[in-house]
């Protein structure tokens, strides 16, 4: 058994770390490229999500490289991620692709199903093994999120410009030579440390901008057009709406905090949207209220095309952009978003909210 998984962001730093720890080979799928989207795209019906169609073209490339077996996570709910695992598998076996897909879905009331998918997964692993490992792989997603909101931070103040790109870089190149939890762990506590160190200018002041949207075209920089880092050259500092971290606790597991404090937040959404429609659409709401509340200069919504969820949020936003004077964009993506328009836009937004700030600080 060779596993693969599909690519969102740097979630492919924890799932390598997991399956080393457990001592199950594992392909780590070559980064979103056109080619990957070309194959998710001429394989899928037209009006799949975009996500699912890069999630085609990754089990592609890697059982390219040898893979046999796909893992991925399950999902229920209005939105069309619960039939994705189902869908996926379908089509590729209709394309002639013979690969085991083991999906992992949420416990429900019976938790018996998913611990057998994971045992199958594990090798013959012990429990006491694959609890570890699991725990370590969480701490590992939490790091590399922290790694990222401080680059985050540091990219509109970095005296040398550039420097947290080429950081960056530099982690996303050598973070796969690692092997097992602990030298990544490590690695990622060296990267932190440079990162901290990045030397920052001293009357920088960057406007603060919030992005918000579905999880999948937030957290990767392929489809995003690698938003964080384009705001960040433009003097931006960006504040994530929900990060990869987020998601693993509120599916995954139980930090009882970090769900109480989510229902907080999901509280501000009020009477603009009281109920889950799927995806994230109740985040982006909530955390728009919050952002605009907490006195960022703007919100970015971002959707990959198509997207039931965020279309209702997008009919939302207006509301709380009128209401609360906050400037609110949305960027809808597909596999013909282009770069220089998407640019174009981003330019244009932050200018408005710099002219907006100015007039501010002027009137002040
Ligand atoms: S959230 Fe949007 S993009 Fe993701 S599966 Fe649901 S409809 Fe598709």
């Amino acid at each position: 058994m060779t596993i693969t998984f599909p690519h969102m962001g740097r979630i492919y730093i924890p799932v390598k770390a997991l399956f080393d720890d457990l001592g199950v080979p594992v392909v780590v799928p070559p980064p979103v490229s056109k080619r990957t989207l070309e194959i998710g795209t001429r394989i899928s019906p037209e009006m799949a999500c975009l996500p699912m169609k890069i999630n085609l073209g990754n089990y592609i490339e890697s059982m390219e490289r040898g893979a046999d077996t796909i893992v991925l996570t399950g999902s229920c709910g209005p939105c069309r991620f619960g039939y994705y695992g189902i869908v996926e598998q379908e089509i590729l076996r209709d394309q002639g692709y013979e690969m085991d897909v083991v999906i992992l879905d949420a416990p429900g009331r019976d938790p018996r199903p998913l611990l057998k998918q994971i045992q199958r997964i594990s090798g013959s692993s012990p429990w006491t093994k694959i609890i570890r490992a699991f725990l370590n792989a969480s701490k590992i997603v939490e790091r590399v999120d922290e790694l990222a909101d401080i680059l985050l931070r540091k990219r509109p103040r970095e005296l040398k410009r550039g420097e947290s790109d080429e950081l960056q870089s530099r982690f996303e190149r050598e973070v796969l030579k690692c092997r097992g939890s602990k030298e990544m762990l490590d690695f990622i506590a060296v990267f932190k440390e440079k990162a901290d160190s990045i030397p920052e200018r001293r009357d920088a002041s960057p406007l603060r901008i919030g992005l918000v949207g579905e999880i999948y075209t937030l957290i990767e920089p392929y489809v995003n057009l690698n938003i964080e880092n384009k705001l960040g050259s433009l003097g931006v500092e960006v504040h994530r709406g929900i990060t990869a971290a987020d998601w693993v606790k509120t599916h995954l597991s139980f930090d009882l905090k970090f769900k109480r404090e989510r229902k907080l937040k999901l509280k501000k959404c009020g009477n603009y949207l009281d109920l889950c429609i799927g995806g994230h659409a109740w985040e982006t709401i909530a955390s728009t209220v919050h952002y605009a509340d907490t006195g960022l200069d703007g919100v970015i919504q971002i959707l990959p095309f198509g997207c039931m969820p965020e279309i209702v949020a997008e009919s939302i936003l207006p509301a709380i952009s009128r209401e609360r004077g906050f400037p609110v964009m949305t960027l809808t993506v597909d596999e013909l978003t282009g770069e220089a328009g998407y640019m174009t836009r981003l330019e244009a937004f932050v200018d408005l909210l710099s002219q907006k700030k100015g007039k501010e600080y002027e009137q002040a």
